[in-house]
């Protein structure tokens, strides 16, 4: 089944506080203090299919990161 739209959750113990579940990418959250407080959270990614179709959202891939803390 395709996966038209990232799947992107609140996930702790990794580098950002983001995770995309379709591309298992780590994605740092832009959302300002005024959405923190209210428990929103913003990204600038995007993928289809499990690729990340934008690179410069400043995000690690997974494997990538723990390859650099193992
Ligand atoms: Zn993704």
């Amino acid at each position: 089944m395709e996966k038209i739209y990232s799947n992107v959750i609140i996930k702790k113990g990794g580098p950002y506080s983001l995770y995309c579940t379709s591309c298992h990418r780590w994605i740092p959250n832009t959302a300002n203090y005024e959405m923190l407080k209210e428990g929103c959270f913003a990204h600038n990614h995007f993928c289809v299919n499990g690729e990340n179709l934008t690179p410069n959202d400043g995000g690690i891939n997974e494997r990538e990161w723990e390859d650099e803390n193992n």
